[in-house]
């Protein structure tokens, strides 16, 4: 008798947590819909506005995204082999492939330009995801951003590869330093040189602070858009100057193809 009155009131209690359960779950439905229409949330790239099913990217910019899938890659990808001969750098991984006036562009202009810190985070966290299933990222104990010339980051507001690096970080659960190198002091536009003129320039800009030794044993360096690598090289020189063992691999968001 007492085992079916307990029966009984078991079964009544999963049939009124379920429907608890399912109240809840109705009414946070009904306030993520009345959230999105007092403030419907828009792509954080082209601003038009998102149906409750995308997330952060309308279907047009996401269909933009030419994505690399260098994370399913077993032979050596292009941004490998770009620092073969150059420097030793452990492991790379780049999200995306960037093309003038075509794929990615809205993405990178964006984020540069138009005060999007949030479109660095968000793009991290994918990175980050994909990074996980990559075993030669397993050992990586820290991210440190490339830094940008100051005056750049005073007017930009952000330095958009440490917004790249946080939402690495968030993901992955290790820490960001954004000082290690210091502020870049650079003088002219970079994107106006040659690649031997800007590594001397990239050399110069970095050597106001010389890169003390650091306890971690593999860092992973942290950047926007990849070209030709000369800045990553000399970076990674002068890194390894006081750190002859550190494990050093790279991260960026983009490549240019
Ligand atoms: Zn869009």
């Amino acid at each position: 008798m007492f085992l079916t009155v307990k029966c009984v009131y078991e079964l009544e209690s999963n049939n009124n947590a379920e429907m608890i359960d399912f109240k809840l779950q109705k009414i946070s439905k009904w306030k993520d819909d009345l959230i999105h229409l007092i403030y419907p949330s828009s792509c954080l790239i082209c601003e038009k506005e998102l149906s409750e099913f995308n997330n952060h990217f309308c279907p047009f910019c996401t269909n933009e995204l030419n994505f690399t899938y260098f994370e399913r890659y077993e032979e050596p990808t292009i941004l490998d082999q770009l620092f073969w001969g150059r420097v030793n750098v452990y492991s790379t991984y780049a999200h995306l492939f960037f093309e003038k006036e075509k794929s990615t562009q809205p993405i990178l202009h964006a984020l540069k330009y138009k005060d999007k810190p949030e479109i660095g985070i968000e793009m991290g966290k994918e990175i980050g995801e994909n990074l996980k299933k990559m075993s030669s990222f397993s050992s990586v104990d820290v991210l440190i951003p490339v830094p940008i010339h100051s005056k750049k980051q005073f007017t930009r507001g952000y330095n958009q590869s440490e917004k790249i690096a946080d939402g690495i970080a968030e993901v992955l659960n290790i820490p960001v330093v954004p000082d290690f190198m210091g502020h870049a002091k650079q003088t002219e536009s970079q994107t106006k040189k040659g690649r031997f003129l800007r590594w001397d320039n990239v050399e110069n800009k970095f050597k106001a602070k010389k890169i003390a030794s650091t306890s971690f044993k593999h860092i992973a360096i942290v950047d926007d858009v990849i070209t030709t690598g000369a800045t990553l090289e000399a970076i990674i020189r002068m890194i390894r100057e006081n750190n002859p063992e550190i494990r050093i691999s790279i991260i960026s968001l983009a490549i240019t193809k």
